[in-house]
């Protein structure tokens, strides 16, 4: 697995993590089972980064993370997120409270902002996510759908803290990110946490059979390769199926050529 800084932290978090959305819901068992299989699994394989959020199955995907994880905490990088509706100052601290409970620890290392409200002043819930990091609740602070903007008042609202990460949907198929988000966490050293990586399943069909066949990967291995290919990115594909976590961790043990990665851009 490779291994990439979180903004400027000095924390290297996994250039894949693994995305829970979705956790937590299940018809039987055996699939809740092979939830919790998959993310052990993923760990086991040098996967560190998990994402969930509080609204994920209202809070199961929470509570999945949390099973999956209690014997191996400092093992793992949680990542989760306070939802838009709760971004007032008290409703911050109440919503972190809740995830720490379901996550069954007491820190979250990545506390991210689900969407911006511009409803609820952003100096207010900054001012709650500094308490929780002073308070030993959340490591570091992140947002989520945030424009450059809307991430430039977000960290000039904090007064001892750094945003550290901006997550925002990211595909080959999707690259909207690419024109000002980007280059902004390149240029201010923030990672860029990539969502969506696979399309939400849509695997690519056209990609450069050359290029598969050269580097035996999945056309799903190339598309997450080729969506963390700037160092600043890091890439979140949920997957609940166990050899799809297996192909996911696989995917960056080799790089692409600039002009082999160009060709997958194209295809
Ligand atoms: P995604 O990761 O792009 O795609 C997930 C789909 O791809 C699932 O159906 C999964 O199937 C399948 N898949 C996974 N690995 C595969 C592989 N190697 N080959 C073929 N298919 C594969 O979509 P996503 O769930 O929307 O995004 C990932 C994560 O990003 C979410 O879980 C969530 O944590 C986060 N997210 C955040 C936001 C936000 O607003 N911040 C929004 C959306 C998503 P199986 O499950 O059957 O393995």
């Amino acid at each position: 697995m490779e291994y990439r800084e979180l903004g400027r932290t000095g924390e290297k978090v996994s250039t894949i993590g693994m995305g829970t959305w979705r956790f937590g819901t299940y018809r039987s068992q055996n699939e809740r089972a092979e939830q919790l299989k998959a993310l052990r699994s993923g760990v086991e394989l040098g996967i560190n980064l998990i994402d969930t959020a509080e609204i994920y199955a209202s809070g199961r995907s929470e509570e999945t993370v949390g099973e999956a994880v209690n014997e191996i905490r400092d093992k793992v990088f949680i990542a989760t997120k306070v939802a838009p509706g709760h971004l007032h100052h008290d409703d911050v601290i109440r919503a972190c409270a809740a995830s720490l409970k379901r996550l069954g620890t007491n820190y979250i290392d990545l506390y991210q902002v689900h969407w911006p409200d511009s409803s609820v002043p952003i100096k207010e819930t900054m001012g709650a996510m500094e308490e929780l990091v002073k308070h030993g609740s959340v490591r570091y602070i992140g947002v989520s759908n945030f424009s450059v903007r809307q991430t430039e008042e977000a960290r000039q609202a904090l007064s001892t803290d750094e945003i550290v990460s901006n997550q925002v949907e990211y595909s080959l198929a999707n690259r909207y990110v690419e024109s000002e988000i980007l280059p902004y966490c390149e240029r201010e050293k923030l990672t860029l946490v990539a969502y969506s990586p696979l399309d939400r399943g849509h695997i690519a069909k056209s990609l450069p059979e050359g290029l598969l066949t050269k580097y035996r990967m999945t056309s799903a291995q190339a598309m997450l390769n080729w969506v963390t290919r700037n160092e600043h990115v890091v890439a979140i594909p949920k997957a609940s199926n166990l050899s799809h976590i297996e192909e996911n961790a696989e995917s960056v043990r080799t790089r692409f050529k600039p002009d082999e990665y160009e060709l997958i851009s194209k295809g």
